[in-house]
């Protein structure tokens, strides 16, 4: 067990989890201090719950020389361990975890750990859901919702737990070492924060690297880079495919979702159930894998998958005005999702695009925004780069603000057409964050 009574560590990043983190290290006995790159002021909260603490607390900035002086370093999810002050510590041998493989050393449950570039969450909470509906004692959490550290305490004894985990966090792993890994894709995506698609795909696929032959692996057939990289996972191998029928795993026709495994069938019925999209079918099939694996029944799959809502801003219905009907993607921040969520609809589309651009490639839209995009509206920063390499494919127009962007949609579509907000972009040019971006979004379709 890693060692942590006496020892100098460091936690970086102090939102939800830092904080969580080093309430885990006080209990440990550890002797703390912490970094956070937002001021005080923008961080007054945090601020005020650890002022009687008397640890030394670095705001608005990662100086190399506090981080110099540690014996351990534990990264909060959303810290970029690419950044300076920790290449720094680890040149110098110190050792820098993130807060999962901290958490990881003391936890008795077995994991279910899910990767991806997109469905993570959708797929986390699907998977839970089914394990609670069973009636298992599951803890839910991860990168989404309660951090892992929160479930380390030792104070509940979990059957199973169920981990949204995104690719910073994996790439300081050293242990972790999950029951079930499932990687649901990898597109594109945080060019603006590898330093290229390669390390990015690294970073993702060490979901595998500490399981043995015990352990499970849930993967996407239909995904080339996964498909790819078979030789590096060593557990068993569950496929998932929306292509054809396979002896072993999951597939399904649109209709129903088929699962084979140890020569049982077992067919899971699509008419009642709210999740829409193909991408949310391949999240079900992974989601129905993993919760077959520990011990869900068909019975309660069904009924945790027909009572499944979905999420807000993952393709989410918001309105329908005069025969239009206008959906919420605001979470399409990449070009994977939006690839998805077009393949999604069969009547034409008007497209809200743009933000901040992440530099990645457009070109896996240009088939589909010629074949289902009538009309593509471009807002914020990346709208330049992405008008001159989309806006051959469809009529294109650009717009100053959200609000005339969808009052640009609106005045131009007719009955039967689809308003689309799936940006392909973050949102941080514009706004907080994807969720204001969504909000504000619906509240201007409410008001047509
Ligand atoms: P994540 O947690 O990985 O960001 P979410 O479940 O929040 O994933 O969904 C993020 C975005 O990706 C949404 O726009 C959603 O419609 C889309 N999406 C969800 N699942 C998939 C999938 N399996 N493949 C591609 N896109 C997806």
């Amino acid at each position: 067990m890693i060692h942590l009574r006496g020892r100098k560590v460091l936690v970086v990043g102090l939102a939800r989890t830092g904080l969580a983190t080093l309430k885990f290290l006080k209990e440990k006995g550890s002797l703390l201090s912490a970094s956070e790159i937002r001021s005080k002021e923008e961080m007054r909260e945090v601020w005020e719950e650890l002022r009687s603490w008397e640890i030394e607390i670095e705001w608005g900035r990662h100086s190399i020389e506090h981080f110099l002086r540690q014996d351990l370093i534990v990264l909060s999810p959303g810290v970029d361990p690419g950044i300076e002050p920790i290449q720094k510590a680890l040149k110098k041998g110190i050792p820098v975890i993130s807060e999962i493989e901290l958490a990881y050393h003391f936890l008795e449950a077995p994991l279910i750990a899910i990767t991806g570039t997109n469905g993570k969450t959708t797929t986390t909470l699907l998977t839970g859901e089914m394990l609670k509906e069973e009636g298992k004692r599951v803890g839910i959490g991860g990168n989404v919702g309660e951090p892992l550290i929160l479930f380390a305490d030792g104070k509940e004894r979990w059957e199973v737990l169920v981990v949204e985990i995104s690719s910073f966090q994996l790439e300081r792993i050293e242990r972790f070492r999950p029951r079930c890994s499932v990687l649901l894709n990898i597109t594109e995506d945080h060019l603006d924060r590898y330093p290229n698609f390669k390390a990015y795909i690294q970073a993702k696929l060490r979901i595998f690297e500490n399981q043995t032959i015990e352990d499970w692996a849930v993967l996407n057939r239909d995904d080339p880079l996964v498909m790819g990289s078979l030789d590096k996972i060593s557990g068993k191998k569950l496929f998932f495919t929306l292509g054809k029928a396979i002896e072993e795993g999951a597939f399904s026709n649109g209709e129903e979702i088929v699962l084979r495994m140890n020569s049982l069938e077992e067919r899971y019925s699509l008419r009642e159930v709210p999740l829409k999209g193909v991408h949310n079918i391949e999240n079900m099939m992974a989601a129905i894998l993993a919760a077959r694996l520990f011990g869900c029944s068909p019975r309660t799959i069904q009924k945790a998958l027909e009572r499944f809502q979905g999420l807000e801003h993952r393709l989410e219905f918001v309105r329908e005005v005069g025969g239009i009907r206008f959906y919420n993607d605001s979470k399409g921040t990449n070009v994977g999702s939006v690839v998805k969520s077009l393949q999604s609809f069969s009547e034409p589309v008007i497209l809200i695009a743009g933000g901040k651009d992440k530099k990645t490639d457009l070109s896996p839209l240009k088939d589909l925004i010629q074949k289902r995009v009538k009309r593509l509206i471009l807002i914020g920063e990346a709208r330049e780069r992405m008008a001159q390499e989309l806006g051959s494919f469809t009529e294109t127009l650009k717009a100053e603000s959200l609000e005339e962007a969808v009052s640009l949609a609106y005045q131009t579509s007719r009955p039967g057409e689809v308003v689309l907000l799936s940006p392909a972009c973050s949102s941080f040019d514009m706004f907080k964050d994807y969720r204001e971006r969504g909000n504000i979004f619906k509240e201007l379709v409410r008001r047509l």
